[in-house]
């Protein structure tokens, strides 16, 4: 696979209008503690291994079926399609790494035909989520490296990467990228990105690509 560029966005209040664990946490009764514990994450109040460990656990006994159907409730943002549609005329590729979950990026990646996709992984056992997260956790050093790796993949420079983040487990895949962009984000995203966008409509970002 060869491109021109790479764009990274962010997932959650990014390439969606949601913060898929917060509908999860609805299905738990347990939405407002975990929106308020993600708000803090998001911020960098808080370490955001240890709280997404401490708001996964508040899932256990969930039946499965609640990924499928939490996924269908996922909202893309205003302009996503039309900006990834965009990305592959002028040849680039788009890719989404998350801190959430890949059961329900999956699904996003396929409707909005996003080239590369990776996120955490709930564990399953017995049709019901356990509560717990299986294999590498992806947070912020892990969002930067896996742009590395995309970029790598694609014969990219860093250089030619674009990262797009509204939360702190955004900024150290903001830093690597060659642009970056604060896309409707927290304070310490804005002041660290290259580019702050304000409005959410994320075709904006059709106007940066050469
Ligand atoms: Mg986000």
């Amino acid at each position: 696979m060869s491109a021109r560029f790479l764009v990274v966005f962010d997932v959650d209040s990014t390439l969606i209008e949601d913060e898929a664990i917060e509908l999860l946490a609805e299905r738990s009764g347990e939405r407002e503690r975990v929106a308020e514990i993600t708000d803090r994450a998001m911020r960098g109040e808080i370490d955001f291994s240890t709280s997404l460990v401490e708001r996964v656990a508040t899932l256990k006994g969930l039946p499965e079926s609640v990924l499928a159907e939490t996924a269908a409730l996922l909202r893309p943002t205003k302009g996503a399609a039309e900006l990834i549609n965009l990305i592959h005329e002028r040849g680039g590729k788009a890719a989404a790494v998350s801190g959430g979950f890949i059961q329900l990026l999956e699904p996003l990646k396929a409707k909005l035909s996003l080239d590369f996709a990776a996120a955490n992984t709930l564990e399953v056992a017995g049709g019901k989520l356990t509560g717990k997260l299986t294999g590498e956790i992806v947070d912020r050093t892990s969002k930067a490296n896996h742009l590395k790796k995309w970029a790598a993949e694609l014969e990219l420079p860093v250089a030619a990467t674009i990262a797009v983040g509204d939360g702190a487990n955004d900024l150290a895949m903001m830093e690597v990228a060659g642009l970056s962009i604060a896309f409707c984000a927290k304070p310490k995203v804005r002041e660290a990105a290259d580019v702050v966008l304000v409005v959410r409509d994320l075709a904006q970002i059709g106007s940066l690509l050469a």
